[in-house]
């Protein structure tokens, strides 16, 4: 734990400022005592992982890289990290991201711009920037992500680590920070498919926190070594046609799914929406419901304030001064949808659209066991870019968005391609998805 700590220390930019130092090294000291004494200790006993910095952790700061919670205490711990410190897991870093998660590179944080693992010139992705470099750098051993529209899968693929997005509802969302309420989902991100199954076998499970959230069976390590009942595989021919996607990510796609037709997986050609169908119904209902989850943020109750003439004045300044022009971007965009005169043609729309996306992947899981799909169309950009074509960044999401709207369970696996290869199976199918990933190792 101190080593790991230690190098944290050299690598700020990967970390917020709430230093978990005390509580990790005496939480450390307990394990080494039971060691000492004989005593046997669990799985994940003693294992130092980081927590992205939108999840509650009573008495630490929780920021969500926004000026607007600087200061933010937790009042209580979230259900998924309470759940890790059960099981004796040691938080050690509160990890540096984009603002509330809004974002695609890790650059929209007051913390400094997250630099990519294998090239720091290049972004680390986002939103989870900083738990994907840590777990690729060694820094943590595993690290708590949220994905709500691509967020670990995508900096998992940049950073070439695993990711999981599992099925809406497997994991308790109480105590995450709430971005867009209906796609958000906790997701570990770690350096195998053994360790990303241990993290999700603890977060997993009911709680009467979260009304979304449903019993699963653990799944267990033999189990994920067999998958023979998959027989065959779909990829979206429109993802793999498009004229959006880098020459290498597609020709290493297609040499992997060369591979699965060569170990006797049947592999079907799907049809899907084109991309600007998915980015804009995503970006539409994410926006709205930020709008939405963010009006509580006026300085009243949490975070910065700002006083000015009179109350109304005063939310107005705390809003204005301390959110990015990115967060306001989404809240002003989300209000908009949402209103009268715009509802109907634009968030309604979008919500009709969702429901035929989820119909969509209904069907294609009656004909394959997963589909696959690149990470991104695209590969890691420079440092310095993403926020100033706000609509590049969004397009750049263009694969990983439509697995969010139908709620399903999603891996990036660093194989495949450059930016990693995204494998997803039917709803609550979760260990089909790890059992594949086993598969094409
Ligand atoms: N890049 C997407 C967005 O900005 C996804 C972010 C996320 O999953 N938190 O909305």
């Amino acid at each position: 734990v101190t080593e790991k700590l230690n190098a944290l220390k050299e690598n700020t930019n990967n970390t917020v400022n709430a230093t978990l130092d005390d509580l990790a090294l005496s939480l450390a000291k307990k394990v080494d005592t039971k060691i000492a004494n004989g005593k046997t200790i669990g799985l994940l006993e003693g294992i130092p992982f980081g927590i992205k910095d939108v999840y509650m952790l009573q008495g630490t700061t929780t920021t969500a890289s926004s000026n607007l919670l600087k200061n933010y205490k937790s009042a209580y711990t979230a259900t998924a990290i309470e759940k890790l410190l059960d099981a004796g897991a040691i938080p050690i870093v509160k990890e540096n991201c984009d603002s509330f998660g809004h974002g695609s590179s890790s650059e929209n944080t007051i913390f400094g711009a997250v630099k990519n693992a294998i090239n720091p010139n290049l972004v680390g992705g986002g939103s989870s920037g900083g738990s994907a470099v840590n777990v690729a750098k060694d820094y943590t051993v595993f690290s708590i992500g949220g994905d709500t529209g691509g967020s670990v899968r995508q900096p998992a693929g940049y950073n070439h680590v695993y990711g999981l997005k599992p099925t809406y509802g497997r994991i308790s969302r109480y105590g995450l920070m709430a971005y867009a309420s209906s796609t958000d989902c906790v997701g570990p991100i770690a350096k195998s498919v053994e360790d990303i199954r241990i993290v999700l076998n603890v977060m997993s499970g009911k709680d009467v926190k979260d009304q979304t959230t449903y019993t699963s069976a653990e799944i267990n390590a033999e189990s994920i070594t067999d998958a023979s009942e998959i027989k065959s595989v779909g990829y979206f021919k429109n993802f793999i046609e498009s004229d959006a996607i880098d020459s290498k990510i597609k020709s290493d796609f297609l040499k992997t799914i060369e591979k699965i037709k060569a170990k006797g997986i049947e592999v079907k050609e799907l049809d899907f929406f084109q991309s600007d169908i998915l980015v804009s119904t995503y970006y539409t209902l994410a926006m709205a419901e930020t709008a939405s989850n963010l009006s509580r943020l006026d300085g009243s109750n949490y975070g910065n304030r700002i006083d000015d003439k009179n109350l109304k004045e005063s939310y107005a300044v705390t809003r204005s001064e301390n959110f990015s022009e990115e967060t306001k971007r989404r809240i002003v965009g989300g209000n908009q949808v949402l209103s009268q005169g715009f509802s109907d043609e634009i968030y309604l729309k979008s919500l009709a659209l969702r429901d035929a996306i989820s119909e969509n992947f209904e069907d294609d899981f009656k004909d394959v066991d997963i589909i696959l799909s690149p990470v991104t169309p695209s590969t890691p950009p420079e440092i310095g870019n993403s926020l100033k074509d706000p609509h590049a960044m969004y397009l750049s999401d263009a694969y990983t968005v439509g697995f969010s709207l139908g709620q399903l369970p999603t891996l990036t696996v660093p194989q495949g391609t450059e930016t990693g290869l995204q494998i997803t199976a039917a709803k609550t199918k979760d260990e089909l998805v790890l059992k594949f990933a086993n598969f094409l190792k």
